[in-house]
Order: structure tokens, then C-alpha cells, then sequence
């Protein structure tokens, strides 16, 4: 089963993401930090993430194909920033459909636009480990000094400012089309992350019912 999760940036999509893999053994693909990888060595690419643009779509569907055939990753993906326009969509749709997959399900996380750039302002990366952790929400654990973590240039209000606009023009676009290929499911994420969990575990459980008719 193949998983789209939506919404907007701090939406603890990374998060929750990361729990339904550990509860139903899903691999996750975060395209923004396959992105921020690949732009260690891609100066071009580093430039537009920091402005808070989109790379463009046949340069990172490359990247992304060629990632998931090396891998041999094709089904129970849990797609975390992809697809993000419904260009994107039209692709992968029709990539997966060659592999015999498809999308099985998309959800939405709900956060309206104060709480996401509160969230984001208090988000923070470890350069060593990319990983994501938040001063707030989600403290990183005990080994990891809190010094070392810096803030994104992409999480600076000029840049979140851009990529939410990008959001709410082309991703709500998109969830609209989806609708008719897929379940969508909307989901309040201002909510505490385990009753969340629960919400997206329910959903999860009851589209692999589904799966095996
Ligand atoms: P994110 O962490 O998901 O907000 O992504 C960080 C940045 O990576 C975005 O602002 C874009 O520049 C780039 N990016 C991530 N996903 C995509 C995508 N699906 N298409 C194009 N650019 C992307």
C-alpha cells in the first residue's frame, strides 16, 4: 500500500510518518531531505531550496526514479513532499502504474497558518544526522547538544512565507484532483501527536481491509 501524506510544512508530517512506519513496517521517502542531500553536492539546487522554490519537476522526478529503482522500492512507501504539484502526481501515477502499484491513500494534516509558522520558527536540524527536531514540540533526545542544532535556511520567514503560498496554490490543487483517483482523508493536526497517531492507525488499518477484498 502506497501512502501520500499532505500538509503543510510543520505539520508534523515527518512525525507521524515516522511512527506509522515503525507500527506497520512502511518505508518513508521525504523529499525534502533527499533533496538537502543531494544538495550538499548540487550548488544550484541549494540555491533554490534556500529561496523556498520548487526544484524542477523533470530534474527531481529523475533523481527520484532512479533513487526508488536502486532501491527497488515500489510499494508500501509512505511519500512525505511528493508529489507536490499535480504535474508531479500525473507522473508518479503513471510511473507507479507501470511497476503494477499504486497510490493507495492520502491524508491530509490540518494546521492553520499561525501554528505552522510558530512551529516552524522553533524547528531546528542537526547537520550531522539531518535530522528534524523542534524546541517545542519535539526536544531532540539526551546525546544529542542542543548547540550544534541550527535553523534551516529554508525555516526563515521570507522562505516559509514563499513555500506555504507554494502550498496552499499547488498542493490543495492537487489534493482536489486526487480525490478522484484515491480515499482522501483530512486529519486535525493540532492535536497531540498520539491521538493523531491513533486518527492516521484507524485510517491505515481500515484502507488495508480494503487492500486484501
Ligand atoms: P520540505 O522539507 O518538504 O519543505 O522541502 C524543502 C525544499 O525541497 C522545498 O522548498 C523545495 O525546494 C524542495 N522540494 C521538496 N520536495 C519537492 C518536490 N516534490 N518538488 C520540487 N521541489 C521539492
Amino acid at each position: 500500500m502506497n501512502i501520500i501524506l499532505f500538509g503543510p510544512q510543520g505539520s508534523g508530517k515527518g512525525t507521524q510518518a515516522r511512527l506509522l512506519c515503525d507500527k506497520f513496517g512502511f518505508s518513508y521517502f521525504e523529499s525534502g531531505a533527499y533533496l538537502r542531500k543531494l544538495a550538499d553536492t548540487h550548488e544550484e539546487m541549494k540555491l533554490i531550496m534556500n529561496s523556498g522554490k520548487l526544484v524542477p519537476d523533470e530534474e527531481f522526478t529523475s533523481y527520484l526514479t532512479a533513487y526508488l529503482d536502486q532501491e527497488n522500492l515500489y510499494d508500501d512507501i509512505i511519500f512525505d513532499g511528493f508529489p507536490r504539484t499535480l504535474e508531479q502526481y500525473k507522473f508518479l501515477k503513471v510511473w507507479l502504474n507501470q511497476k503494477q502499484v499504486k497510490i493507495n491513500l492520502a491524508i491530509v494534516l490540518e494546521i492553520n497558518e499561525e501554528e505552522t509558522l510558530k512551529r516552524l520558527g522553533a524547528r531546528r536540524l542537526d547537520p550531522k544526522t539531518g535530522k528534524i527536531y523542534n524546541l517545542v514540540t519535539d526536544l531532540p533526545p539526551s546525546d544529542v547538544d542542543i548547540n550544534t542544532l541550527v535553523q534551516r535556511d529554508d525555516d526563515k520567514p521570507e522562505a516559509i512565507k514563499k513555500r506555504l503560498a507554494l502550498y496552499h496554490e499547488r498542493t490543495e490543487t492537487l489534493i482536489e484532483g486526487i480525490k478522484k483517483d484515491t480515499n482522501v482523508f483530512r486529519v486535525n493536526g493540532e492535536r497531540s501527536i498520539e491521538d493523531i497517531h491513533n486518527d492516521l492507525v484507524g485510517i491505515v488499518e481500515e484502507a488495508k481491509k480494503y487492500e486484501q477484498i
